[in-house]
Formats: structure tokens, sequence, C-alpha cells
């Protein structure tokens, strides 16, 4: 079966729009990644279910992306089915101390309801440019905070559509990674605990925080945020910039002036040109300064 034959029974399964071909570069931060073959952003969870019961059936592969905000997409794309847990899935009800948020969430929109709300504990979210999924997925953190500590309960497919809920106690979360990873599952909503707080010192922390960002991460240039992850007691970037690697370039990707840690994309920037600053990167941090670096961001398709 060919893939726009795929693509045509897929549509007649489901509410949600499917594209078929689908360039990456539309849905990552860094503006960079080839077609996907099928592309779904489903607007309720029994779409998403449909499509993965399709998937199965068809025997395609499944890849799931949130903002694509910490994802290299190969050029060459991804094969199968890329769903994207997005707005379809979004909605946030705060209850009490608890918010329970739908897995597409961007984070800086539930940072601000729960500000709104007299809820601390989300302050450090209102700058990280991802959704409530892919920062469980990640255990998303700044400012000394990760959002695991203030899960309650994650509500999740598996790959064949079944609906699962995981309480608090049944998941781990440590710096950069979750369980919820390595058991393969698609995360559809949340429950969080906020603490009671003042709005108005809510608001402050969170004006801080942006305006801390907004000085120090180059912002004005697609990037993916922090390439490498933090090596116990020690930060990416001081290495990178002791390893001499500041402003290195390889086509049109630079280790950026102002942080070393991210890459930006200075225009029609391609993902072998980011593997291969990342490798340069890597290789000298660890010749220079005896420390082997380890991708934070998710590497996506074939390279
Ligand atoms: C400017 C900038 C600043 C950043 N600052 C920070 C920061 O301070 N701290 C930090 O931790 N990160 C930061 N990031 C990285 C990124 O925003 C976070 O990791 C974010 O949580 C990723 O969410 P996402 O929705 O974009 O996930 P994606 O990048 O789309 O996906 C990331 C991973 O999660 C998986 N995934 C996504 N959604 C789901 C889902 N619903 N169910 C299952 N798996 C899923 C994907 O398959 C992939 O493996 C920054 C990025 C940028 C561009």
């Amino acid at each position: 079966m060919t893939d726009a034959a795929i693509y045509e029974d897929l549509q007649k399964t489901l509410k949600s729009p499917v594209f078929l071909a689908e360039p990456m570069s539309k849905h990552t931060s860094w503006r960079i990644g080839g077609p996907a073959d099928l592309f779904v952003a489903p607007r309720d969870e029994e779409d998403l279910r449909r499509a993965l019961i399709f998937a199965r059936a068809r025997g395609l592969p499944v890849t799931l992306v949130g903002n694509g905000s910490n994802l290299l997409v190969s050029d060459y794309g991804i094969r199968g089915m890329v769903i994207k847990i997005g707005p379809g899935l979004s909605e946030v009800q705060v209850q009490g101390a608890l918010i329970k948020a739908g897995a597409g969430t961007p984070l800086p929109r539930l940072a601000d309801r729960a500000m709104r709300a007299g809820l601390a504990g989300f302050e450090f979210l209102a700058g990280i440019p991802g959704t409530v999924g892919g920062a469980l997925v990640m255990n998303a953190g700044a400012n000394g905070c990760a959002v695991g500590e203030r899960v309650r309960q994650v509500t999740a497919y598996d790959y064949a559509g079944n609906r699962l809920i995981f309480n608090a106690g049944e998941l781990v979360f440590k710096y950069r990674k979750s369980s919820l990873a390595d058991r393969k599952v698609i995360v559809t909503g949340v429950v969080l605990e906020g603490v009671p707080g003042r709005v108005e010192e809510i608001k402050k922390r969170m004006e801080n925080y942006l305006a801390r960002r907004r000085k120090t991460q180059p912002l004005e240039f697609p990037n993916a945020g922090s390439v490498f992850k933090n090596p116990p007691g020690d930060s990416a970037g001081r290495l990178i910039e002791a390893a001499g690697c500041k402003e290195m370039r390889v086509g049109n990707i630079q280790v950026s002036p102002r942080h070393a840690n991210f890459f930006v994309n200075l225009g029609g920037g391609v993902a072998r040109d980011v593997l291969k600053l990342i490798e340069r990167v890597q290789h000298l941090v660890e010749e220079k300064c005896g420390v082997k670096l380890v991708l934070e961001v998710q590497m996506l398709g074939e390279f």
C-alpha cells in the first residue's frame, strides 16, 4: 500500500486532520527536520487511541512529539506516523491546590494559570517553551526545581491504545529523565499540586526568571535550549567555553556567543551540521576537560 493510500484510510478513521510528508522543521524550535511520512495532531484522546490502533494494525512505527523544543530531527525525516500532542489535549482546570492539565498544555500557560490561581511552585516553567507532556518525560526543570516534584497523577496510553493511570509513587523522576520515558507511554494528562501563595510574589518571581532568560539566552535565534546535560557538579556551558568552543560554527549552526550550551540556527541550518558540531564539541571537551558530555536533546529519525 502506498503512503497516499494509508493517508486516505487514516484520514477516514480520524476526526483530526492528517498530513502527508509534513516537514518536521515546522514543529521543532530549531526549525530543522525533514518530512514525517504521516503526521497527526489528535483533537482528543479518542482520536489518539484510534491513531495508535491504526498504526499497530498497519505495522507503522509511531513517534511522539510535543512542542519540539528539545528535538533534533533528521534531515531525512521520520518514517511511519508522528503524533503531536498539542492544542487538542490542552485543557487546564484548577481545584484548590491541584491543577489538572492536558499533556499538550504549553508550560508558560500552565505557569500563568497557576500564578493567577495563587499557586506557587510552577514559576520556573514560565520560560520553558515545551508542553506538559514533554516536560514530564524529560522532567524539565530550572532554578533548582523540576516538574516531577509537583506530580500527583499521570494519565497516559500505551502504544496498543490502552489507557493507564500512574500515581506519583509509581513514577521516578531524576535529572532530565523520568520512568515515563522507560515505560514508553504517551502522556495525555497530569494532576499537579501547587503551594498556596500570594499572586504578586509569584508573579514577581516569574518575571525575574524570564528577565534572566532574556539576558542569558540567545532567544532571537531558533534553538533547542541546552544541548547537553550538566555533568554532576559542573555546567556544560562552562566546560564548552573552557574547551574553546564558544562561537564555533558548522554550516549555519553556531555555538552561541551568549550561552555556550545553546547551539543556534543562524538560518537554513540542517541536522547533519548540528550533529557535526555536537560531535566536535563533545570531542574537544573530553580532550581538554576530561568530561564526556551527554546529550539532553532527543534525536529522532534516521541519522
Ligand atoms: C529557549 C529554550 C529554553 C529551554 N529551557 C529549558 C529549561 O530551563 N529546562 C528544561 O528542562 N528544558 C528546557 N528547554 C528544553 C525543552 O523546552 C524541555 O525539555 C521541554 O520539556 C520539552 O517539551 P516539548 O513539548 O517541546 O517536547 P519535545 O521536544 O517535543 O519532546 C521531547 C521528548 O519528549 C517526548 N514527548 C513529548 N511529548 C510527549 C508525550 N505527551 N508523551 C510521551 N512522550 C512525549 C518526545 O518523544 C521526546 O522524546 C528549553 C528549550 C528551549 C528552546
